[in-house]
């Protein structure tokens, strides 16, 4: 029997309902129990993919090809389920399938209202493609009191009621300000949050409180008497050092005995040894490596979110910790800014789109290669690299990518055609930008003798893409004469997967982005090594 447990947030937004939502499937899973996550998003865009990272961070991909919210990462991450398309929806592919079967005429006619049909449709979403899961998380993005997530709030009231209370948990995280000058913390704003809960139906059955400071008991009690739950249910949420500590502090303040008690379950205590083990790691490294992200989307840091975990993933696996020196590319088209780049262990050019910045990546990925500086380039750090190579190794000048314009050598191209599971899928340069990249997981074919063979120590790999451009085959023999091979294609030989350079000490490129399938349980092989050759280029410099 599945049973689900419905995460909402009140007070203020980024509170972390995300890695909450993660943090307690990984304590649900170590007492034994299947879980699933899953995210419903109030927007209106249909999918996160067209949204600016600096809007809404970074759009994760699944294998199955959906660009989703980046909370799917967490949830991947702590849980080690891979997501799938149905495990995030939003307010806009609610409503545009709704529409499209009113269009259809599937309604017969009848009025569409946001009651019956929205919500139907979402309680739909909700209960969907499940097959033996005892636990299916369930995270309401925003903050309770938006317009955009009644529907939503609606929809999970009716479940509850449809599926019974013993299948049904409502767990809202809320905050506690501390105010010096009372030099106290205030439960107000959870009690407003909790009223505003009750105004739509909603009777939370767990609070998780978030407090930069011990709760006192008498707000403890404070709080459960306002919000009519137990005051065991009332879970304070303090910072922690490490992401990692998370399950383990909610675990002592008693969140998963509690669930097992909604839900009548006689379940085992957890087994908490990983989690231990992995923070005792995280906090305690044994040496420092500096690697500069050269990117565009500096300024917030949620845009690289898989990014930065997958490198101190690399970090853990190593025992050290992995300094991030975040660096906007446009400035290394300036004059005079190379040095900004001297001493560091380790140089990466991350995904992205759009021209602004892009001499600026070229010029980092030059100065690797130049300073046997290791890099790794990610998607347009990849492609970026490609350019680099052939205008300054291969002497091609006029080197760049149809993405910018055209250009009279386009070592990168727009794909047209591709084949996925023996489909061939098609778009011109007037495709609709939504929904039409390579997206998801394909097979990739490494190099007998090359160096990417060496470190994943297989021929044939799966990881995820995201992007419209490819670097061009038919440069391949120029650039490799120059010095830089292509080390991995696709099954088919079509298309270029991954560079390297073999006279460089750690210098590889990729299409992919290896960095949403880096776990901390299992770090990726690409950001183990990465870190590795840091750790030896530290101590070169
Ligand atoms: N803009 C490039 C493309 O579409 C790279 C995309 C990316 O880095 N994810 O091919």
């Amino acid at each position: 029997m599945t049973r689900f447990i419905f995460i909402t947030g009140g007070v203020v937004s980024s509170l972390g309902k995300g890695l909450a939502s993660a943090a307690l499937a990984a304590l649900l899973q170590s007492r034994g129990f299947k879980v699933r996550l899953r995210k419903l998003d109030p927007y209106i865009n249909v999918d996160p993919g067209t949204m600016s990272p600096y809007q809404h961070g970074e759009v994760f991909v699944t294998d199955d090809g959906a660009e989703a919210d980046l909370d799917l990462g967490h949830y991947e991450r702590f849980s080690g389920v891979s997501a799938r398309k149905t495990d995030n929806v939003t307010t806009g592919r609610i409503y545009s399938d709704v529409i499209a079967k009113e269009r259809r005429g599937d309604y017969l006619g009848a009025t569409i209202q946001v009651i019956p049909h929205i919500t139907d449709a979402i309680k739909a979403f909700v209960v969907s493609d499940l097959t033996d899961e005892d636990f299916v998380l369930c995270e309401i993005g925003g903050t309770v009191g938006d317009i955009e997530g009644l529907p939503f709030l609606e929809a999970i009231r009716q479940l509850s009621n449809e599926l019974g209370r013993d299948r049904t948990m409502y767990l809202h995280l809320t905050l506690l300000p501390y105010i010096p000058t009372a030099g106290e913390l205030k439960t107000k704003p959870t009690q407003h949050s909790v009223k505003e809960m009750l105004s739509v139906g909603i009777q939370p059955d767990v609070l998780l409180c978030r407090a930069d400071r011990e709760i006192p008991e008498a707000e403890r009690r404070k709080i459960a008497q306002f919000c009519n739950v137990r005051q065991e249910a009332v879970i304070q949420a303090l910072d922690v050092d490490s992401i990692y500590r998370v399950p383990i502090s909610y675990s002592e303040q008693g969140l998963d005995d509690e669930v097992c008690r909604h839900f009548h379950l006689g379940a085992p205590k957890p087994d908490l040894s990983r989690w231990q083990e992995i923070t005792e790691r995280a906090t305690k490294p044994e040496g420092e490596v500096t690697v500069a992200v050269v990117g565009k989307y500096t300024g917030l840091l949620d845009a690289y979110k898989s990014l930065a975990e997958a490198l101190a993933h690399g970090g853990i696996a190593n025992n050290v910790k992995v300094k991030l020196n975040w660096i906007d590319s446009e400035i290394f088209e300036g004059e005079n800014t190379m040095h900004e780049l001297e001493g560091v262990h380790g140089i990466l050019v991350p995904g992205g789109f759009g021209e602004r910045g892009v001499e600026g990546k070229i010029a980092a990925a030059k100065f690797a290669r130049e300073h046997n500086v290791p890099y790794l380039g990610i998607c347009l750090g990849m492609q970026m690299a490609v350019v680099e190579s052939a205008r300054n190794l291969a002497g091609i000048k006029g080197a760049g990518s149809t993405e910018f314009g055209k250009c009279d050598e386009p070592i990168v191209g727009l794909i047209t055609e591709w084949e996925r599971d023996g489909i061939i899928e098609k778009r011109s340069e007037n495709s609709d930008m939504g929904g039409t990249m390579r997206l998801g997981a394909y097979e990739a074919q490494l190099s007998p003798n090359s160096h990417i063979r060496k470190i994943y120590g297989t021929d044939t790999i799966s990881e995820r893409h995201r992007h419209r451009y490819e670097v061009n085959r038919n440069y391949g023999d120029a650039l490799a004469k120059a010095g830089m091979v292509i080390s991995a294609k696709s099954p088919d030989g079509l298309l270029p997967e991954i560079v390297e350079i073999p006279g460089h000490p750690w210098f590889i490129g990729v299409q992919f982005h290896p960095e949403l399938k880096s776990r901390p349980f299992d770090p990726h092989p690409l950001f183990t090594s990465f870190i590795n050759a840091a750790v030896d280029q530290s101590r070169l410099v």
